[in-house]
């Protein structure tokens, strides 16, 4: 079985576009992948000449959760329960959101290897942004920019050699 990566954290964080870096498009055979089911987006990523593992991208969870923020949380928590490695993303530009720490007392909760990951860092010292995130007590943030690849390849192999 290859190792299961979910990424999660409210709207907007980047989610989709570190899940899209990951697996430039490569669509996971979710056929293949018993109790996992097509409700969120699996795709398969690569580290490496043979180094695979399936990335889940989720709605995201917004601390408000009626109607389809319900739906989009409910997801993300599924995500969460089917992954070997939750990826906490949280916004560097935007800073600490009161959505963060809905989601960072779950995660709290779950026995999951997890890591706070904040994104958006390009153009900005990483060390000063992450500065903000250390409160929500989930560890030692790691910098990131999506968009830009910034720090993306060793966030996974990181996280991968921790499991
Ligand atoms: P999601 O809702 O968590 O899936 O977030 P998206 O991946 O859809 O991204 C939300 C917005 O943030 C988009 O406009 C992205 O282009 C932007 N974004 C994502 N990653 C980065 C990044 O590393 N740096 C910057 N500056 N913007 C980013
Ligand atoms: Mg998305």
């Amino acid at each position: 079985m290859l190792p299961v990566i979910a990424l999660v954290g409210r709207p907007n964080v980047g989610k989709s576009t570190l899940f899209n870096r990951l697996t430039k498009s490569r669509d996971a055979l979710v056929a293949d992948l018993p109790g996992l089911t097509r409700d969120r987006k699996y795709g398969e990523g690569q580290l490496g000449e043979d180094q695979n593992y399936i990335v889940i991208d989720t709605g995201g969870i917004t601390g408000d959760e009626q109607g389809i923020d319900y739906e989009m949380a409910k997801q993300s928590l599924q995500a969460i329960d089917e992954a070997d490695i939750v990826l906490f993303l949280v916004d560097g530009r935007a800073g600490l959101n009161p959505a963060d720490e809905v989601i960072a007392n779950y995660l709290r909760k779950t026995s999951k290897p997890c890591h706070l990951v904040v994104n958006k860092t390009d153009g900005l010292n990483p060390d000063v942004v992450i500065g903000d995130f250390f409160s929500i007590g989930l560890g030692h943030p790691l910098a990131i920019a999506a968009a830009h690849g910034r720090g993306v390849t060793s966030l996974i192999e990181y996280v991968l050699e921790e499991l």
